[in-house]
């Protein structure tokens, strides 16, 4: 285990932020972390980094407390946006790649890389202040890995790009993670999560509600969305056994059942005289799984 978080709490005065906080991530994978505004990832990320302390509890890095810990090893993109607005582009990341210990020849490949990958090329002599708020925080993005760290803590990475560029940053975390990178992300996105994380911890109001792979939590709820095509109607298929909720799509009906083993009873009253043009049971999506984690209610 590469990150190990052990019971840890953070108390502002009498208000707890994160409340005993445990999960752990393997070296080379990639962690999400999810919750609402509030929730304590940003808290969580800085504790992580020793840029606050815990009130309680133990975070280490590959066995050593995290203050402890060479800066170096670490990269970090907060929240809250901000670059050098009058340094260009290339020397921006040039800055942050010395001040994490490189050598300037040494960053030139890395960075010509980057500027490329991130589609910036045309933007590399241009100051920062010029360019449109997308493209600084690709730049910024760039800067807090510049210098091939071990653990990467990204907060909110996502958060306004066009969805070309959050499919550059998505292929790119991939090809962070395939070099060894151990990666932890934040995201209000749910498909970009969904996509990218080994295993997810799903906060609310400071406390974990669930901590363990995509699988797992996707197998707790089973397979209990039903989409289909249907000569019924929607009062009629709210009638029928199991049936929670009923949706009307696009394409048909999405029913949401109270538990997967409906699906075969279903199945059979529904195929008996009726013509079912489309009949497919699915796990919920994170996004659904998510509202109702930590809303309590399904969409
Ligand atoms: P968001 O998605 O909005 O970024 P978050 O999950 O990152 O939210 P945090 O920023 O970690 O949430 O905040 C967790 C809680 O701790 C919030 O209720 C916040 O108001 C509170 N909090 C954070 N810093 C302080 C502080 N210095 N003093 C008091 N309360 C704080």
């Amino acid at each position: 285990m590469a990150l190990v978080i052990d019971q840890v709490t953070k108390r502002y005065q009498d208000f707890t932020a994160v409340n005993q906080l445990s999960f752990t991530i393997e070296k080379g994978e990639i962690f999400g972390l999810i919750g609402q505004n509030g929730a304590g990832k940003t808290t969580t990320f800085r504790m992580i980094l020793d840029l606050q302390g815990a009130t309680e509890g133990d975070i280490s890095w590959n066995g050593e407390t995290m203050h402890k810990v060479n800066r170096d090893v670490l990269g970090y993109l907060p929240e809250e946006r901000g670059i050098f607005p009058s340094m260009t582009v290339e020397d921006q990341l040039y800055f942050f790649g010395v001040l994490r210990g490189w050598a300037k020849k040494d960053l030139k490949s890395e960075i010509d890389y980057w500027i490329q990958r991130f589609d910036l090329e045309d933007k590399r002599k241009a100051k920062a202040e010029t360019l449109s708020k997308g493209n600084q925080q690709k730049v910024q993005l760039i800067a807090s890995f510049i210098h091939k760290p071990e653990f990467l803590i990204l907060d909110e990475p996502f958060s306004g790009l066009d969805p070309v560029n959050r499919q550059l940053l998505m292929n790119a975390i991939l090809y962070l993670k395939e070099r060894g990178t151990t990666i932890l992300f934040s995201s209000h996105q749910m498909d970009n999560v969904e996509e990218l994380c080994d295993h997810l911890c799903v906060l609310k109001r400071g406390v974990s509600l669930f901590t363990g792979s995509l699988l797992e939590l996707k197998g707790q709820y089973g397979k209990i969305k039903l989409s289909i095509r249907t000569s019924l109607d929607k009062s009629q298929l709210f009638a029928l056994p199991g049936v929670e909720s009923v949706k009307e799509t696009k394409d048909g009906f999405t029913l949401l059942l109270e538990d997967e083993s409906y699906g075969k009873q279903l199945f059979e009253i529904l195929g008996k005289g009726n013509y079912m043009e489309k009949f497919s049971m699915d796990y919920l999506s994170l996004d659904e799984i998510f509202k109702d984690l930590v809303g309590g209610e399904h969409d």
